[in-house]
C-alpha cells in the first residue's frame, strides 16, 4: 500500500503510551502499528481523515477492530474503491483507564517511566508469549502473559468495555475485505508448519481482499483451511466473552486498592468450598 503511494491507519502508541489511531505514509514508520495493543484505541479523527484522502483519489488501507470497521463504514455512508480495511479477531478491549492504572502500577515498582511496551514478546514462543515493558532506568519487566496482571484480567473478562460482552460483529460475515488472526490450534490441525513462532490465521472477505491476497501470495507461505476448523480454537471468532461476575466490583475499586491487590481479589481461581466439601462427604462415603 505504501509503495503504491497508500496511507495505513492503524493503532499506535502515544508519547504517554495511550493506544490511539495514527496514519502512517512511510515503510520506515511500519514498526508504529506492528504488535497488537489490548486497549481500546481512540478513534479521534481518523475517520475524518480518511475520508479527505479517499475524497483525494488516495488509497487507504484501515486496519482496527470489526466494531472500528463498521463505524467507519457507517461514518463514510458510501463505498469507495480506494479503501481497503482489514479487522482481526477481537477477545474484546479492556478499558483504556484500567491500562492507565496498570502503566502507572509498573512506572511505581520500576521507579521509572516506561521507554518501550511489548505485549507479544516471543522469547518463550508464540503459544507463552510474553509482556514486556523496558524503562528509562535500563530495568526490564517480563513476564508471560497468563502470570501478568494485566493480561490475567483481560482474558478472565474482567476489564473489557461493557459492549465487547455483547458484540456484534462475533460472526464469520466480517464488514472487513481481510481478517487476520492468531491461528491458534495449527499444531492440532497442521502440525508440519507449526514452529511455534506464530502462524495467521487470514480470512478473505472481499473481492477486493481476494485481490489483494493474491498479489502477496508469493512472498507467504500458506495453506487453505476450512473456516469452521480454523475457529475451533479461537471461539473468540464467534462469541462475544462472558462477563465476569465481579467486573463491577473490579471498575469500582480502581482507585481503592493497587493494581496487583486489585487482580489478586477479584481474579484469582479459588477453589471452591463446596467443591471440597462435597469430595471429602464422597470419601467419608465410600469408607
Ligand atoms: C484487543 C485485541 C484482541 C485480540 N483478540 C484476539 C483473539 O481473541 N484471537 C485472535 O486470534 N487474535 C486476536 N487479536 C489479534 C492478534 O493479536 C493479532 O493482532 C492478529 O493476529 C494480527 O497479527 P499480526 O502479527 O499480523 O499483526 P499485529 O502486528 O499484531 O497487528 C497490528 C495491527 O493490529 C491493529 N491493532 C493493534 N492493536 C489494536 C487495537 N487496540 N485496536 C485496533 N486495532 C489494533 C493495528 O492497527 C495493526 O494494523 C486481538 C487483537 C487485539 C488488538
Amino acid at each position: 500500500m505504501i509503495d503504491r503511494g497508500g496511507v495505513v491507519f492503524g493503532a499506535v502508541f502515544n508519547d504517554n503510551f495511550e493506544v490511539e489511531h495514527k496514519y502512517i505514509e512511510t515503510k520506515e514508520n511500519i514498526e508504529l502499528l506492528r504488535g497488537p495493543k489490548y486497549v481500546q484505541s481512540k478513534i479521534g479523527t481518523s475517520y475524518r481523515q480518511v475520508k479527505d484522502f479517499l475524497e483525494s483519489g488516495r488509497e487507504v488501507l484501515f486496519s482496527g477492530t470489526p466494531c472500528q470497521i463498521a463505524g467507519l463504514k457507517n461514518y463514510l455512508v458510501k463505498a469507495y474503491s480506494n479503501l481497503l480495511t482489514v479487522d482481526l479477531i477481537c477477545h474484546g478491549v479492556p478499558s483504556p483507564y484500567v491500562w492507565q492504572k496498570y502503566i502507572k502500577f509498573r512506572e511505581n515498582k520500576a521507579g521509572s517511566e516506561i521507554s518501550k511496551i511489548t505485549f507479544r514478546n516471543k522469547k518463550m514462543g508464540w503459544k507463552q508469549f510474553s509482556v514486556s515493558f523496558l524503562f528509562k532506568n535500563n530495568t526490564e519487566y517480563n513476564k508471560i502473559y497468563s502470570n501478568d496482571l494485566y493480561m490475567t484480567a483481560f482474558l478472565k473478562n474482567i476489564s473489557l468495555r461493557p459492549s465487547c460482552y455483547n458484540c456484534r460483529f462475533k460472526t464469520l460475515n466480517r464488514p472487513s475485505d481481510i481478517t487476520l488472526a492468531d491461528f491458534w490450534g495449527v499444531q492440532n490441525i497442521f502440525p508440519e508448519i507449526d514452529d511455534d513462532k506464530g502462524a495467521s490465521l487470514i480470512f478473505i472477505n472481499s473481492q477486493l481482499g481476494e485481490k489483494i491476497y493474491s498479489e502477496i501470495l508469493d512472498n507467504i507461505v500458506y495453506k487453505e483451511v476450512d473456516i469452521l476448523d480454523a475457529v475451533k480454537y479461537n471461539s473468540a471468532a464467534i462469541k462475544s466473552p462472558l462477563p465476569h461476575i465481579n467486573r463491577e466490583k473490579f471498575i469500582n475499586d480502581i482507585n481503592i486498592y493497587t493494581f496487583d491487590k486489585l487482580v489478586n481479589k477479584y481474579c484469582k481461581d479459588r477453589i471452591s468450598i463446596k467443591l471440597i466439601l462435597e469430595k471429602i462427604m464422597q470419601v467419608t462415603k465410600k469408607d
